[in-house]
C-alpha cells in the first residue's frame, strides 16, 4: 500500500494548503461573526476566488465543473480544507451537501439532477438529510423509521416527523427516508422533497451544545400529505437502507478528513503556548506530562490518517462493502480523536483555553457532536465487534 501523492495530487494539495492559509484561516472569525448577523459577504468573497483558482468541488466529475478525485484525492485535500471549520464550505465540500452531490450524482433521476444539482454544485442552493425522528422513530436504529410514503394514484403522499435535519431550515431541498413497506431491510425509500412544497412544515431551527454555523444549524420538520411524483424516489422503491450505506461510507470517511485537518491544527496551534508560559521553573513545553498529551494526541491523529488513507484506498478500488467496518473503525478513531485533541488543547492553555480568547471552547461544543451524528460510537463498535466476530475483519491487512 502506497501512501505516497503523485506528484499532480502532491501539487494540488499545497494549492489548498496555501489557501486556506493565506486567505481562509485570517477571515475564519469574521466568516464566523458575520454568518451570526446573518451574512455571508466574506464567505462569498472567498467561495468566487476557490472557483477562480480551480479548487471549486474537487470531488465531482470534470464535466460538473469539478477535478473528478476519487477517494485519495478527497483524502489530501479535505483534510487542508478541515484545518478551518469554515474551510469546506469555502470549497463548496462541506457536509451534507457534498454527500447529497454524491448521492444524487448516482442515483437522482434527470429531473431532480437538472433541479437541483447544478444549483447545489454552484451554491446557489443548499440541502439537508432527513432521516433522524424523534423517539420513538428512527436514530441510531434506522429501522425503527416512522415517516410513511404511501402510494395514491400515480403519486406518493408523506407524513411524518424528523429532527436534526441539518442545514434543513436554509435549504431548498431534502433528501428524505420514509418507509414504504414493513419490510425491515427493504422497507425504506428516499425521496427529494422541495424545501418550500405544500405539506412540509419547518416547525424550528433548535438550539444545541455548538453555536450554529453557516449550515449546520439543526432543525424539525413534519410532513403532513407531502405529494410527490415518482421522479423523486432516489435509486428505487425499497432501496433507502442500501442507499443511506452507499451514501454514509464515504461521506462518513469525509468527516474523519476533515476532523483530521482540524485535529492536526488544534494541536499546531498548542505548541507557541506550550513553548512559551512558564510553570514550576520551565516552560510547559518541558513537562513530561504536557508532552504525554502531546504525543498521544499527535499518535491518535497518525493512526487516523492511515485508517482514513486505508479506507479511502478501499473505496476507490470499489471494496465499498468491505470498507464498511474500517470506515466505522475510522470514524469511532477520529471522532475521539477531534474530542480529545480539543479537550486536551483547553486543558494545556488552562484559563486562556476556557475563554472565548481562543476558539477552542467553542470548537469543542462544535466537535463533540462528532461522536453522536452519523452513527453514534456504540453502533460503530457494534459493527466492528460484529464483523470480526464472524471472520469478516481482518486486522493484519
Ligand atoms: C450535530 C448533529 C447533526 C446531525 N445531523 C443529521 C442530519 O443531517 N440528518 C440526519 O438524519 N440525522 C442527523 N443527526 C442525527 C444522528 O445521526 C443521530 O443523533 C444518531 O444516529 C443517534 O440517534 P439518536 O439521537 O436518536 O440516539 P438514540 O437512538 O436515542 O441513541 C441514544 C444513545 O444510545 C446509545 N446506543 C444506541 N444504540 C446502541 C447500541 N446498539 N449499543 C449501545 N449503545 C447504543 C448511544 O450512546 C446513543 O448515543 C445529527 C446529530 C447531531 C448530534
Amino acid at each position: 500500500m502506497s501512501f505516497l501523492l503523485s506528484p499532480e495530487l502532491s501539487a494540488l494539495r499545497q494549492r489548498v494548503r496555501a489557501f486556506v492559509d493565506e486567505r481562509v484561516l485570517p477571515m475564519e472569525r469574521a466568516i464566523v461573526d458575520e454568518d451570526r448577523a446573518g451574512q455571508h459577504v466574506t464567505l462569498r468573497s472567498l467561495q468566487a476566488q476557490a472557483r477562480e483558482a480551480g479548487l471549486w468541488t474537487p470531488h465531482l466529475p470534470v464535466e460538473l465543473g469539478g477535478l473528478g478525485l476519487g477517494p485519495m484525492g478527497m483524502a489530501a485535500l479535505f483534510r487542508e480544507m478541515g484545518r478551518s471549520p469554515v474551510g469546506a464550505r469555502v470549497f463548496n465540500c462541506d457536509a451534507p451537501d457534498q454527500g447529497n452531490m454524491d448521492l444524487l450524482l448516482q442515483v437522482a433521476s434527470p429531473e431532480i439532477r437538472e433541479r437541483w444539482l447544478q444549483p447545489l454544485v454552484d451554491a446557489e442552493i443548499t440541502s439537508a438529510f432527513a432521516m433522524t425522528e424523534p423517539a420513538p422513530g428512527a436514530g441510531a436504529d434506522p429501522t425503527n423509521l416512522r415517516t410513511r410514503a404511501v402510494r395514491d394514484g400515480d403519486e406518493w403522499v408523506i407524513d411524518g416527523h424528523k429532527w436534526y435535519t441539518t442545514g434543513g431550515g436554509q435549504a431548498s431541498f431534502l433528501i428524505l427516508m420514509a418507509r414504504t413497506s414493513p419490510d425491515q431491510r427493504k422497507g425504506a425509500t428516499m425521496f427529494v422533497v422541495d424545501r418550500h412544497a405544500e405539506g412540509v412544515e419547518h416547525v424550528r431551527d433548535y438550539g444545541t451544545m455548538g453555536e450554529p454555523m453557516l449550515t449546520h444549524r439543526e432543525a424539525e420538520f413534519r410532513f403532513h400529505g407531502v405529494r410527490l411524483p415518482d421522479s423523486a424516489v432516489l435509486g428505487g422503491v425499497g432501496e433507502g437502507f442500501q442507499l443511506a450505506q452507499m451514501r454514509l461510507v464515504p461521506a462518513r470517511l469525509t468527516h474523519c478528513m476533515r476532523w483530521l485537518g482540524w485535529s492536526a491544527r488544534v494541536l499546531e496551534m498548542c505548541r507557541s503556548y506550550l513553548g512559551e508560559r512558564q510553570s514550576f521553573g520551565k516552560i510547559l513545553a518541558r513537562h513530561q506530562m504536557v508532552q504525554l498529551k502531546l504525543a498521544t494526541n499527535a499518535r491518535a491523529i497518525h493512526a487516523g490518517n492511515l485508517m482514513t488513507l486505508h479506507c479511502a484506498q478501499m473505496l476507490e478500488q470499489g471494496l465499498d462493502k468491505q470498507a464498511r467496518p474500517y470506515s466505522s473503525m475510522c470514524k469511532d478513531h477520529v471522532a475521539n480523536t477531534i474530542c480529545q485533541v480539543l479537550d486536551d488543547a483547553i486543558q494545556m492553555h488552562g484559563g486562556l483555553g476556557y475563554s472565548q480568547d481562543l476558539p477552542f471552547a467553542d470548537w469543542y461544543r462544535h466537535a463533540r457532536a462528532a461522536r453522536i451524528a452519523d452513527g453514534p460510537d456504540e453502533v460503530h463498535r457494534v459493527v466492528v465487534a460484529r464483523d470480526f466476530l464472524l471472520g469478516r475483519l481482518d486486522l493484519l491487512v
